[in-house]
C-alpha cells in the first residue's frame, strides 16, 4: 500500500468532544471500495452516541449516512450489489452496516440482524483502513458491505439519507404488509414518519398522522397525508382512538406505525387498530424505557405486532429507485434544512441536538 494523500476523520474522543484526525488514504484491499464523501447527514443515532447515551459506544468514528464518490475499486469489485457496473467517479450509497452472510442470522436469511452488523461501526480510526465513519473526507466501503450506484437526478442531501430512514421504512412497511385500500395510522411526524406517509401513499393506502408539533404537521401535509390528528386537540388515548374510528367509518385503522419513539405510543397503538390489525414498532430503540401495556386487549383484538431494526441490505436499492421515481412528487428537498462544512461538525451536532435544525447535512470536501 502506498499512501497517496491524507484525509480527515471526525473522531469522537469522548461524549460531546469531537477531534479531527488525519490519515493516509489507503489503497482498497480486495473487495473494498475507497470513496470520497460528497455528503454526510447527521442522524438521531449519532446524537445518541455523541451525548454519551449509548450503553456501549462512547468513542470512535462518527457518521453512517452518506453519498460517496468512488475513488478506487479493490480487486474483484466490478459491479454494485445489484450487478450494475461501477467505475471510478460513480456516485454510490453504502448500506451503513455489514451483512457477513456467514453468521447464524444471515444463514436464516435475516440479513438485517447479522451478528457482525457493527463490525466497523464506531471503530477507532487508528485501525486501518482508518475511514470507517462517514463524517470524514473519505469512507471505505468494506468487503461484504452492500453499496449501490445512485441514479442521476436525486438531490445529494436526500441520496445521503436514503441508507437510513427511507430504507428502514420501506422494509418495515413491507414486513407488515401494507396493501391497497388499507388505512395506516402513523404515530410521529419526524423523518421516519414522513417517509412512512410517502411509502404508504404509494402502496395505495389512506394515511392518518398523529402529531402535535406545528412544523411537523405542516411537513406531513406537504407529504400528502390524508388526515392529521393533533394531539394537543385530541389529548387522550380515548380521544385519539375515537377520532381514528370516526375517520374509518367506525372500524379503526388496518395498520399502525410507531415512529414517535415514545414507549407510551406503543401502548397506545393497539387502541387505534381494528380487530386483526397489524402494528409496526420501529421508533422505540432504547431498551429499558418501559410503559404500561394491556396484553389482554392485544389478544382480544388479535393484533399482529412486527418490529424491525435496520433493513435487509437490498432495500437500499429499492429506496433509491423509490426516490428516483418519486422525488418530484414528495418535497424531500425540504427535509434538509441546514448545511455545514465538516470542520463545523460540532455546530451541526449541537444545533441538531438542540433541535434548532431538523436535518443537517455535512460537506466534507
Ligand atoms: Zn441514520
Ligand atoms: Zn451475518
Amino acid at each position: 500500500m502506498t499512501p497517496k494523500e491524507t484525509g480527515t476523520v471526525a473522531y469522537l474522543a469522548e461524549p460531546g468532544r469531537v477531534e479531527f484526525r488525519e490519515y493516509p488514504v489507503p489503497d482498497p484491499a480486495p473487495g473494498e471500495v475507497v470513496t470520497t464523501v460528497e455528503r454526510a447527514n447527521v442522524c438521531g443515532s449519532e446524537l445518541h452516541i455523541w451525548r454519551g447515551n449509548h450503553p456501549e459506544v462512547k468513542e470512535g468514528s462518527l457518521g453512517h449516512e452518506a453519498l460517496c464518490r468512488v475513488d478506487a475499486l479493490g480487486e474483484g469489485v466490478e459491479t454494485d450489489y445489484a450487478g450494475e457496473p461501477v467505475e471510478e467517479g460513480d456516485l454510490v450509497a453504502p448500506v451503513y452496516y455489514l451483512t457477513c452472510r456467514r453468521c447464524s442470522a444471515c444463514q436464516n436469511g435475516q440479513f438485517h440482524l447479522c451478528e457482525n452488523v457493527y463490525e466497523y461501526w464506531s471503530r477507532s480510526p487508528e485501525e486501518p483502513p482508518h475511514f470507517h465513519g462517514t463524517f470524514g473526507t473519505h469512507y471505505v466501503v468494506h468487503r461484504d458491505q452492500y453499496f449501490y450506484k445512485v441514479p442521476d437526478g436525486i438531490d445529494p442531501g436526500i441520496a445521503a439519507g436514503a441508507n437510513c430512514a427511507l430504507s428502514q421504512v420501506i422494509f418495515g412497511l413491507d414486513s407488515t404488509g401494507v396493501e391497497y385500500g388499507d388505512t395506516v395510522v402513523i404515530q410521529g411526524g419526524g423523518g421516519l414518519g414522513l417517509n412512512a406517509i410517502a411509502y404508504a401513499n404509494e402502496c395505495g393506502a389512506e394515511t392518518i398522522l398523529i402529531e402535535g408539533v406545528d412544523g411537523r404537521i405542516e411537513r406531513g401535509r406537504e407529504f400528502g397525508v390524508d388526515h392529521v390528528i393533533d394531539f394537543r386537540e385530541y389529548d387522550s388515548v380515548e380521544a385519539r382512538a375515537k377520532r381514528v374510528r370516526a375517520l374509518t367509518d367506525g372500524v379503526s385503522a388496518d395498520v399502525g406505525v410507531e415512529v414517535a419513539g415514545a414507549p407510551e405510543a406503543f401502548a397506545e397503538g393497539i387502541h387505534l387498530l381494528r380487530d386483526g390489525g397489524r402494528y409496526l414498532e420501529m421508533g422505540n430503540v432504547t431498551p429499558g424505557a418501559t410503559t404500561e401495556f394491556d396484553p389482554g386487549l392485544l389478544t382480544r383484538k388479535s393484533i399482529d405486532v412486527t418490529s424491525v431494526v435496520r433493513y435487509d441490505p437490498w432495500y437500499l436499492h429499492r429506496a433509491l429507485e423509490f426516490l428516483e421515481a418519486q422525488s418530484d412528487v414528495y418535497p424531500y428537498e425540504n427535509l434538509i434544512d441546514a448545511e455545514f462544512d465538516l470542520r463545523d461538525v460540532d455546530d451541526a451536532l449541537r444545533q441538531s441536538d438542540a433541535r434548532e435544525v431538523t436535518r443537517a447535512t455535512l460537506f466534507p470536501n
